[in-house]
């Protein structure tokens, strides 16, 4: 076991993932920082109100987390909900969107804010809003998106509170996977072709 000890090499990934990234894209302390601006906003616009965030599972979780942390530090009230959405599969849309595990009731009548980890075609949200309008009528729908891609066509659909917007590549950590790996990184990167060639169940062989 090392702890403090001057032979340590300071890793801001695990090991086995060596290789599989091209680029560091957004260090955690910048996400940190631009949420507590996106959670600012988010204060400002809301005032004496208290949104349901809403939770796009499972990429957006870490995002979720510490964007709650930050409203938590403004002392503005909420509720909690999730709900489970996926259109990729490996590192590409595949135009069908599957939406499970909503609680509709609790977002009859609230304000309501979707809390996605990154828009790229916008396929996703362009389903999932709809569908809540539809079963929750809710009094507001806004998204509020970590990431949006930069892509020759704008997305299907505009987020109101926006992190960051990348350039079009293929990004992965802080919880955004590729076959369900790299969530467990920190900062977001972009994946290699090693990355992308690697076979996951050769961690766990
Ligand atoms: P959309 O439906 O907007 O095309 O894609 C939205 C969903 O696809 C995101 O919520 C995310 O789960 C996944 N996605 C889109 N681009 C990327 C990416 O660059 N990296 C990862 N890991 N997932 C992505
Ligand atoms: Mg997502």
């Amino acid at each position: 076991m090392c702890y403090f000890h001057v032979s340590c090499v300071l890793q801001v990934y695990p090991p086995e993932y060596e290789g599989h990234f091209q680029s560091l894209m957004i260090t955690q302390k910048e996400i940190r920082d631009r949420i507590k601006v996106l959670a600012a906003l988010i204060h400002d616009d809301y005032g004496n109100e208290r949104p349901v965030m809403v939770c796009v599972l499972k990429g957006a979780n870490p995002f979720y987390q510490n964007l709650l942390e930050a409203l938590q530090d403004l002392k503005h009230g909420y509720t909690m909900e999730f709900l489970k959405a996926s259109s990729y599969e490996g590192n590409a849309s595949t135009g069908t969107v599957r939406v499970e595990s909503v609680n509709f009731e609790a977002l009859e009548g609230k304000h309501v804010i979707l809390v996605e980890d990154i828009v790229d075609t916008g396929t996703t949200l362009a389903h999932v809003i709809p569908l809540l309008k539809e079963k929750c009528n809710p009094k507001s729908l806004e998204v509020c998106t970590l990431l949006e891609k930069r892509l020759d066509t704008p997305p299907l659909v505009q987020a109101k509170f926006k992190g960051f917007s990348i350039p079009n590549h293929f990004i992965v950590g802080y919880g955004l996977d590729y076959n369900e790996l790299y969530r467990d990184v920190r900062d977001i990167w972009v994946i290699s072709q090693t990355g992308i060639d690697f076979n996951p169940s050769a961690l766990y062989s």
